[in-house]
């Protein structure tokens, strides 16, 4: 990078807050993901304060052509925030202000880089609710999570993060601040950019401050386990619940894989000897979650569950959550690497989409442990592997496409909440079509002419 860019960049956010320095510069080279190709090193990474300095960093990387790329955590799961070629990094993390929490409009104001659980953990405070809970809601920020339409478990009930965002405020291209959608609970005023922006992965504008909706905290909430000697059994359970009109706040289902995994390293008594288990949660008013569970206990047991188990105490409540969200990292001990994908399906498809990954696996030898925000139909076959292990390595290369086309014959997608970033870049235009990937380019084009916000991602190099 210029030394007279470092220098504008050093006095536009402070010489302590621009990183140059190899050592410092590595540690924004990786991301969440396992990527086939080596990203490139960025040439800066710049933390800004406020969106008038970002207003100012984009005029600078407009007027010399140099790459943008936002980051929130890092911990995005389709290289979404890694550089691609010498780049300016703009690490968002300073911006980490809950600027107001309105519980009598039940909305809120951040900046995007306010980690997720803290400001949930904020919100319960006053009673209130913000929903989206991604697994990594411990460390990923709400920019992140808005540019992502980060999902969680209880998106079977809550729906995910674009069902909470109610406005914007964006750095464009050009380095213009503009402001989409209302604090109001309802807009129609012209096009609804609040939506284009949102799971818009960085190529579209830098998201500076976001409004979100927010419920009511429910009064209560009951978990339930129930183990299955079969995953199609479980799977079709889910099938069972969901079709019978119950809606559940959460819905989860664990293969035997990861079952082992967390026992393993966290030990939260999760039965050792079912193939399959489902957690499930419900909430709402106190008295009227009994009946709930009860109806769901019988559908659990005339599916041929082995053990139905209701959370007796809050602290069992949260051991078995705190087991789910530890999923990842249980499996990550063992495993160098491991490719987590997230094809999502119609929810009536479910037992033949972890049919076809089985078959998938088989066929190409590779061990995959299938987790499942199963309410939505979203899969998460992760593949463990060995990057070092270049024979399987091919295996997996190959076996990746079959699993995206599997979910798009089964009229599913291939990414329910990961996003396309590098990753799946190639595979976009499988699911959008020529028509689609065009009508993607004219915006990218209007908004981004110069193709500097983090290019490469979404598209790959290819123009449509
Ligand atoms: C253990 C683990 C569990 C996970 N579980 C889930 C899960 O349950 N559900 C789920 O959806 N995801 C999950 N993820 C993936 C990841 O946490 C989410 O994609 C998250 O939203 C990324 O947030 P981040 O702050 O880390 O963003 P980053 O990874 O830094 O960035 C993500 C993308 O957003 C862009 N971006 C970041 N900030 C901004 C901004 N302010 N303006 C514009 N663009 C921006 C980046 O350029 C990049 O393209 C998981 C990841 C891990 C490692």
């Amino acid at each position: 990078m210029k030394p007279e860019i470092i220098s504008q960049l050093r006095e536009i956010v402070g010489k302590e807050y621009v990183f140059t320095e190899k050592e410092d510069l590595f540690c924004y080279t990786y991301d969440g993901s396992f990527l086939f190709e080596q990203p490139s090193m960025p040439g800066v990474v710049v933390l800004p304060e406020n969106s008038r300095e970002i207003s100012r960093i984009i005029k600078l990387a407009a007027a010399c052509q140099i790459p943008v790329i936002p980051r929130g955590a890092g911990s995005n799961l389709s290289g979404g925030s890694v550089p691609l070629a010498e780049c300016m990094i703009i690490q968002m993390t300073r911006m980490n202000r809950i600027i107001r929490i309105d519980g009598r409009n039940m909305i809120a104001v951040v900046e995007p880089g306010v980690v997720t659980g803290v400001f949930q953990e904020e919100l319960a405070k006053q009673g209130l609710f913000y929903p989206p809970d991604p697994a990594s809601l411990a460390f990923s920020t709400m920019g992140g999570n808005v540019a992502e339409c980060a999902g969680g478990p209880r998106g079977v009930k809550y729906g995910v993060t674009r069902d909470y965002i109610l406005g914007l405020e964006v750095v464009l291209a050009d380095g213009s601040i503009t402001r989409t959608g209302a604090s109001t609970m309802k807009s129609v005023a012209g096009y609804d950019l609040t939506r284009l922006f949102t799971g818009s992965e960085g190529t579209l504008g830098i998201i500076t401050q976001i409004t979100v909706k927010l419920l009511p905290m429910p009064q209560a909430r009951q978990t339930v386990l129930a183990s299955f000697p079969n995953l199609d059994q479980t799977a079709e359970t889910v099938v069972e619940i969901l079709s019978r009109g119950m809606i559940p706040s959460s819905l989860e289902l664990l293969d035997q894989v990861f079952i082992h995994h967390i026992e393993a390293f966290m030990p939260s008594g999760l039965p050792l000897d079912a193939e399959g288990i489902l957690l499930i949660e419900v909430d709402g008013p106190k008295n009227a979650l009994n009946d709930q569970i009860s109806e769901i206990e019988k559908i659990c047991r005339d599916q041929g569950a082995m053990q139905i188990r209701a959370a007796s105490s809050e602290d069992e409540r949260e051991r078995l959550w705190a087991a789910r969200r530890g999923a990842f990292g249980a499996i990550a001990r063992n495993y160098p690497t491991i490719l987590s994908e997230d094809v999502t399906v119609p929810r009536d498809k479910i037992p033949q989409a972890i049919s076809q990954v089985r078959k998938i696996a088989e066929a190409y030898q590779l061990t995959v442990a299938i987790l499942a925000h199963a309410g939505d139909g979203n899969f998460h076959a992760d593949i463990l592997t060995d990057e070092k292990n270049s024979e399987e390595m091919n295996r997996v290369r190959q076996a990746l496409p079959e699993l995206f086309k599997a979910a798009l014959d089964l009229g599913g997608t291939i990414t329910g909440e990961h996003g396309v970033g590098i990753v799946k870049a190639p595979f976009l235009p499988w699911e959008a079509g020529r028509e689609g990937m065009h009508v993607m380019q004219a915006v990218k084009d209007a908004l981004d002419p110069q193709n500097i916000l983090n290019p490469g991602k979404m598209f790959g190099n290819r123009r449509w």
